[in-house]
């Protein structure tokens, strides 16, 4: 370990003391959310290799098409910009907005409210979760058929032609202008925005902890999904194992490990590239929509996950220092 790294390892081990010191004396909610930031030291990993380079920014969109017009919606919407708590919470799902230009889809409005166009209830909870927390939220204001912020451009579910037994028409055939466009002026900037959180962040020696937050259908392909929520994780799994311990204690509760969703590098964006490739401590989470399509379900999801989360990086901590 070069000097630059043991002075890292000191500083990462003191902060981590420090956190800990902190998760004992306080374990109810109104107290963490009191902790200075600087007793919230940095809790990452040394960076791995980066499996896939992060977007840098709008890519050049060929041709004059643009997808979005001045009165649309921005791409993303930042929730708590100056939160100094250490989760960053993006929600890739959030949205179901639909540029004007593109006229719909083609779809009804039924559809377009449907499961498969967002993650139905998820914004309440994360927003929330934010100000429950003081955490910064971002999150994707557009319909995931526009196109979906959780998977690598280009593959066929990243602008999909079908999504669960529904045809998409505005989605057939485009030519690769369209979906440029739609990459350069609605993907790259949220997850831009996202890179560039998590740079400010570790420049300025503040912890930044990924939570991707989804919802998902109860009933997928005529099979009846058992879980309430999920916990999603691959690579580095400490803080997604002390969750699942915490949500577990909830006899009335099933938890899904990994399920009804896993993390691979086909189906993924998010995780992959902000959490893993960044080395920062991470965790995906999915809650089943019908317990959250309402605001009193919504409310008392982030009341759970605002108690649980932070216990969870306390436990990450004594694990690190363990
Ligand atoms: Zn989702």
């Amino acid at each position: 370990m070069n000097a630059q790294g043991e002075d890292h390892g000191r500083r990462l081990g003191a902060g981590i003391g420090n956190f800990i010191a902190g998760a004992n004396e306080h374990k109810d909610l109104g107290a963490v959310r009191a902790w200075p930031a600087d007793r919230l030291w940095c809790l990452e990993r040394e960076a791995g290799p980066r499996v896939r380079p992060a977007p840098e920014g709008p890519r050049e969109v060929s041709g004059t098409f643009s997808v979005l017009a001045a009165d649309d919606a921005p791409p993303f919407s930042v929730h708590n910009a100056d939160g100094r708590f250490p989760f960053l919470i993006v929600a890739d799902h959030a949205g179901n907005a639909v540029p004007g230009a593109l006229d719909g889809l083609g779809l009804g409005r039924a559809d377009r409210e449907r499961h498969i166009a967002w993650d139905i209830g998820i914004a309440g909870v994360c927003r929330s979760l934010s100000d429950l927390l003081g955490a910064t939220l971002i999150q994707q204001n557009y319909s995931r058929l526009v196109i979906d912020c959780n998977r690598p451009p280009g593959t066929p579910q990243s602008i999909p032609e079908e999504s669960d037994g529904t045809r998409v028409p505005g989605n057939q055939g485009l030519e690769p202008s369209a979906r440029r466009a739609r990459e350069a002026q609605i993907f790259d900037p949220y997850h831009a925005r996202i890179a560039a959180e998590i740079d400010r962040r570790m420049n300025a020696g503040r912890p930044a902890v990924l939570i991707a937050m989804h919802s998902f259908t109860p009933v997928w392909d005529g099979a009846q999904r058992p879980w309430h929520a999920g916990v999603l994780h691959r690579g580095d799994s400490r803080l997604a194992n002390a969750l699942l311990g915490l949500l577990r204690q909830d006899g009335a509760l099933t938890v899904g490990d990994n399920a009804p969703y896993d993390i691979g590098d086909a189906t993924d964006w998010t995780i992959p590239v902000h959490g893993e490739s960044r080395g920062i401590l991470h965790v995906g989470i999915e809650i089943r929509q019908d317990l959250i399509q309402h605001e009193e379900g919504q409310a008392m999801w982030a009341a759970r996950f605002g108690a649980l989360l932070p216990l969870a990086l306390s436990e990450c901590g004594a694990a690190a220092t363990g």
